[in-house]
């Protein structure tokens, strides 16, 4: 019964999703579901790549988080509009408080809009939100293991982000063994090892957007 429920749910949600990704489309709009644990680094991510992106590209960012609205002042504070979702407590972001969140958009005149969703390995993954891409941030101090233990986070992905490689020499992270890890789960993840704080590998995962942006666009 219960879970007959939880599918009922589910389904509701994936509805929500599809409406929301014609939204998106109808506006010519690539979204990007950002995901990843508490601390990896997703907010300092946008930090560093949006400002550059926000020359030519028209951008807003939905935040979801349990309480406050910190992350959405540190995306306001580097000049691109953004919108708070405080899931009071709940662990992940549904698609029907991402359609009230791009609500308060202009969406037809966007044209990127990021949702960084509550830091968390395990049910974001579970709940489409109506994005076209899901980018997965990882950083080198929580461990390669962990895309043995989140198996669900990591096969959906498009695009893995490790983050904070400037750490790498003072951790046990292996590169080698966690791209094994992607290969074994059939992931078709690409890889974009990063430092915010020597901005190597930004260029690479900035391109990759943009190409996204382009491939979007034309597809339309
Ligand atoms: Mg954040
Ligand atoms: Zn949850």
């Amino acid at each position: 019964m219960e879970i007959i429920v939880a599918k009922k749910i589910l389904n509701a949600n994936d509805q929500i999703a599809q409406a929301n990704r014609a939204r998106f489309d109808a506006s010519r709009v690539l979204a990007v579901n950002l995901l990843g644990s508490p601390g990896a680094g997703k907010t300092t991510l946008l930090e560093a790549v949006l400002p550059g992106l926000a020359k030519t590209r028209k951008i807003a960012v939905v935040e979801g988080d349990l309480a406050t609205s910190r992350d959405a002042e540190r995306i306001e504070a580097i000049g691109v509009p953004s919108m708070q979702i405080n899931t009071a407590g709940g662990c992940h972001l549904d698609a029907n408080m991402v359609s009230r969140a791009i609500g308060t958009f202009e969406l037809d005149s966007l044209d990127l809009v990021v949702i960084e969703n509550v830091g968390n390995l395990v049910c974001t993954a579970g709940f489409d939100l109506g994005e076209h891409l899901r980018v997965v941030v990882l950083s080198v101090t929580e461990g390669d293991d962990k895309i043995e233990k989140y198996p669900p986070m990591f096969q959906k992905a498009d695009a893995l982000v490790l983050s904070k490689m400037d750490l790498l020499p003072h951790t046990n992270f292996q590169v080698e063994r966690m791209r094994e890890n992607l290969q074994r789960l059939s992931s078709q993840a690409r890889l974009f090892p990063l430092s915010v704080q020597t901005g190597d590998g930004i260029d690479a995962f900035v391109d990759w957007l943009e190409s996204a942006m382009r491939r979007d666009r034309r597809d339309r």
